[in-house]
C-alpha cells in the first residue's frame, strides 16, 4: 500500500462517461474520490513524465500529483482464461498440425517431464507478462493430469499455488484444475477434494473431449455441488456442428440452480451449426444464466486446419451471444505453447483480435469489445472491488489514448500500472501527439516537438 496520497487530473474514464474528465484522489491505496471536472478545454498533450524517478516514486511533499493530459484510466484488465502453467512451453513442446488434439497429446505426454520448478517459471513470467500489460486479476486454467499419474497433478498445482502466494500483492489469480475427461473415478475426486484444501478455487475441463461428455458434465456439477465451487468449461472447441455439450451443461446449471456460477469458453461449434440450432442453443445458455468467454487469437489459429478454400474463422458467435445478452468475455487462453505460438498476454491486443474475428469496429462495438476485457469479466470472476471509485482499491492501468476508438486503432504499448496506489510498472515508450508538428521543426533544422522528451521519459 502506498505511503503517500494520490492526486490525478485530466483523467478518462471510459467505463464511467468517456466524454468528461475526472480528478481523483486516493490515500492509503484506495480512492478517496472521483469527480468529473468542470467542462473545459482538453489540455494538449505532451509526453507525460512517470511519477517515477529512478524507479522510486517522485514525491511532490506527500502527494503524487500527476497531469494525465485526458489519456485514460482503467481499473485494470481481467483476463478470464489463460493457462499460465503451460506459458512459454512451445520450444520444449512442438504442435506440427496446429490442431487442438496434437496439442493436447504432445503437452501431455511432455508434462511428466517439466519440474516444479519450471512451471512455477513459467507461471511467474506469464503472469508478470499479463500484469506489465495491465492485467489486475486471471482466471487461469491448469493442467491437472491424474492420467500421467497423481504426482505429476499435484505438482502443477503446488507450483500455481506457491507462485500465487509470491505475487499476491501484484496481481490477483484464480485457478481452476481440468478435471481429466473420462476419468471419474474416486481417486479423481480425492486429488481435486486435495487441490480443494490446498487453495484451488473451482473445476474445469474440457468434457466435449471425452467419449462420454454427458456423463462426464453430469459428475462434474456433482462435484461442484458437493464442494460447493463454481464451474469454468472448454465447450465445444470444435469445427464439428454436431458436437454440442453446451446444451447440456445449460441442463446441469438450471438442474443445480447454479445460475451465474458457470462459464462455458470457446463455443466454436456454435458458429458451425445451422442457424436454428445456433439460436436454440444460445437461448438456453441465456436461460441458464451462463457466462461464455471467446478467445479469438487461440481459435483463429487451432480451427478451420480440415478447412480448404474459404477457411472458417473457428471463433464463437460473438455477435449473437452479446445480443442475447449472455455476458461475454474475451481472454488469452495460450501463450507460446503448441496450443499458440503467438501472444504475450496482452488483453488489448486480444481485443483488437476480437475486433477483427467478430466484425466488431464501429464506435458502439469497440466500447462493448472493451467491457468484454474489463467490467464483464470482473464480474464473471466474482470481483467485489472492480472500479474505479471512493472506497474501491486504487488499481489501474494508464494508457496512452484519449478515446476507445483510438486505444483499439493503436493499441498503445505504454502501460503505466497502479496498485493499491502504487506505481508497480511502468513501460516507458510514449507516442508523440500531433506528429504533423515535427515536418516543419525538423525543416527549419530545430529539434522536433516532443522527440526528445519521448525519448527521455
Ligand atoms: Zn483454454
Amino acid at each position: 500500500m502506498a505511503p503517500w496520497n494520490l492526486h490525478l487530473v485530466n483523467v478518462r474514464l471510459p467505463l464511467l462517461d468517456e466524454s468528461k474528465l475526472y480528478e481523483l484522489k486516493g490515500a492509503g491505496g484506495r480512492w478517496m474520490s472521483v469527480k468529473p471536472q468542470p467542462e473545459g478545454t482538453v489540455p494538449a498533450a505532451g509526453a507525460l513524465k512517470l511519477p517515477l524517478l529512478n524507479g522510486k516514486p517522485h514525491h511532490d511533499g506527500e502527494t503524487v500529483r500527476l497531469d494525465l493530459e485526458g489519456r485514460m484510466l482503467l481499473p485494470g484488465f481481467v483476463d478470464a482464461h489463460m493457462h499460465l502453467d503451460k506459458a512459454y512451453s512451445l520450444a520444449k513442446v512442438g504442435n506440427r498440425s496446429g490442431t487442438l488434439e496434437e496439442a493436447v497429446r504432445n503437452y501431455g505426454a511432455a508434462v511428466p517431464g517439466f519440474s516444479r520448478e519450471e512451471i512455477r517459471s513459467r507461471i511467474r513470467r506469464s503472469a508478470l507478462a499479463a500484469l506489465s500489460y495491465g492485467t489486475r486479476s486471471i482466471r487461469s486454467h491448469l493442467d491437472f493430469n491424474l492420467k500421467a499419474g497423481r504426482e505429476v497433478a499435484m505438482r502443477t498445482v503446488h507450483a500455481a499455488l506457491e507462485v500465487r502466494e509470491e505475487l499476491k500483492n501484484v496481481i490477483d489469480i484464480q485457478f481452476f484444475p481440468m478435471l481429466p475427461y473420462g476419468l471419474r473415478s474416486p481417486g479423481t475426486e480425492e486429488a481435486l477434494a486435495e487441490g480443494f484444501r490446498l487453495g484451488l478455487d473451482g473445476i474445469g475441463g474440457a468434457p466435449h473431449l471425452s467419449p462420454e461428455p454427458e456423463a462426464d458434465i453430469d459428475w462434474i456439477f456433482a462435484l461442484a455441488e458437493k464442494y460447493g465451487r463454481p464451474v469454468d468449461l472448454h465447450a465445444d472447441e470444435s469445427d464439428d456442428p454436431g458436437v454440442r455439450t453446451v446444451a447440456h451443461i445449460a441442463r446441469r446449471t438450471v438442474a443445480y440452480g447454479m445460475q451465474g456460477k458457470v462459464t462455458a469458453d470457446h463455443l466454436c461449434a456454435l458458429s458451425a451449426m445451422d442457424e436454428k440450432t445456433a439460436g436454440e442453443t444460445i437461448r438456453a445458455m441465456a436461460d441458464a444464466g451462463l457466462s461464455a468467454v471467446t478467445l479469438p487469437a487461440v481459435n483463429l489459429y487451432l480451427q478451420g486446419r480440415g478447412d480448404r478454400g474459404l477457411v472458417r474463422r473457428g471463433t464463437t458467435r460473438i455477435r449473437e451471444l452479446l445480443e442475447a445478452g449472455i455476458p461475454l468475455a474475451a481472454a488469452s487462453d495460450n501463450i507460446q505453447d503448441p496450443f499458440h505460438p503467438f501472444g504475450r498476454g496482452d488483453l488489448l491486443q486480444i481485443g483488437q483480435i476480437a475486433g477483427y474475428a467478430g466484425h466488431l469496429g464501429a464506435p458502439g462495438d469497440l466500447r462493448t469489445v472493451l467491457r468484454m476485457l474489463t467490467s464483464v469479466p470482473a464480474a464473471i470472476l466474482g470481483l467485489e472491488d472492480y472500479g474505479t471509485a471512493p472506497g474501491l482499491p486504487a488499481h489501474g492501468v494508464v494508457l496512452d489514448a484519449r478515446s476507445v476508438d483510438e486505444l483499439f486503432a493503436e493499441v498503445p504499448p505504454s502501460r503505466w500500472v497502479l496498485r493499491q496506489g502504487e506505481w508497480i510498472h511502468a513501460s516507458v515508450q510514449l507516442r508523440v501527439w500531433d506528429t504533423l508538428q515535427l515536418a516543419p521543426a525538423a525543416q527549419e533544422g530545430g529539434r522536433p516537438a516532443g522527440v526528445a522528451d519521448s525519448e527521455t521519459a
